[in-house]
């Protein structure tokens, strides 16, 4: 994967558990390294587009002034939030902050944090069989859409589907979302519970009526098994009414387990 790769740039700010070093400030030196696809503008030697690194760092200095964290954890992993909301083109990014006057009272280089973040590939499946099934379904995508976490990629037509399982109610709306997130698989998890249940959704009968139910179908490539998240989707596979609209945005995504395209799992039901 191709780099820009910015080293040590020097902003004097105002981060730190102590009141004193909020007031007088100190030293820092951010380090980025920005991953994308840097072919195109190589070959075209055209700079917009790219990313241009002296908006990148110009970028970084007012975000690193214009915020006090506490922790460096803190300042890192909100400015990296902050450049991958402002520069689309950025694919995964590491970023070490150092403090090179850290109060500790020891004679010490630097202490430093560094993290990396990437955009990851999820499929959600939506469904709705209560009330104004439509505008549940929508709420639930532009809230999606206008999360920071996430870019809202490709969306699938809505169908109308005959209820499962044992319990008698109305027909369900289902359709299928393709999104980018900087969520891990437990975050995303959790930030579409609470969009369920923004939704009023109660969990009354299992298997019964719902006003909205999001589940994570695929997340990269990803096999996971714990207690309150599988991915794979465990039941992905058997249920026409995720598969069809799957299939509509994401016929050739392969299913790690079973490894077969989506669109041949579809076709084979
Ligand atoms: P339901 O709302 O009936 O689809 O079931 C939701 C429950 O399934 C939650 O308690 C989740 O913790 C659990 N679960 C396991 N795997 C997944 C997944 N891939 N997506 C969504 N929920 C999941």
């Amino acid at each position: 994967m191709d780099k820009i790769i910015i080293k040590n740039l020097e902003i004097f700010c105002n981060h730190g558990v102590y009141k004193e070093e909020n007031i007088l400030g100190q030293k820092f030196l951010v380090s980025a390294s920005l991953n994308l696809d840097t072919r195109k503008a190589g070959i075209t030697d055209s700079l917009e587009i790219s990313v241009n690194y002296a908006s990148v760092c110009s970028f970084i200095n007012d975000y690193m002034k214009a915020h006090t964290f506490k922790l460096l954890e803190a300042a890192a992993e909100h400015l990296i939030l902050a450049l991958f909301a402002h520069f689309d083109k950025l694919l995964a990014i590491t970023l070490e902050i150092k403090k090179p006057w850290a109060p500790i009272g020891l004679p010490v280089d630097y202490v430093s944090v560094e993290i990396s973040r990437k955009w990851h590939t999820a499929y959600i499946a939506l469904g709705s069989n209560m009330g104004d099934k439509l505008g549940y379904l929508e709420n639930a995508v532009s809230s999606i859409k206008n999360d920071v976490n996430c870019r809202l990629l490709k969306i699938s037509d809505f169908i109308i589907t005959e209820p499962y399982g044992p319990v008698e109610q109305d027909d369900f709306l289902n359709g299928c979302i393709m999104i980018q997130t900087l969520y891990n698989p437990n975050e995303l998890l959790a930030f579409l519970q609470h969009l369920e249940s923004d939704a009023n959704r109660i969990r009354e009968i299992h298997w019964g009526p719902r006003t909205l139910d999001l589940d994570i179908l695929l997340y990269d490539d990803i096999i996971l098994d714990s207690d309150d998240l599988i991915i794979p989707h465990p039941e992905m596979h058997k249920r026409d009414f995720v598969l069809k609209p799957l299939c509509q945005i994401a016929p050739n995504a392969v299913h790690p387990l079973y490894k077969l395209r989506i669109k041949d799992m579809t076709d084979n039901k």
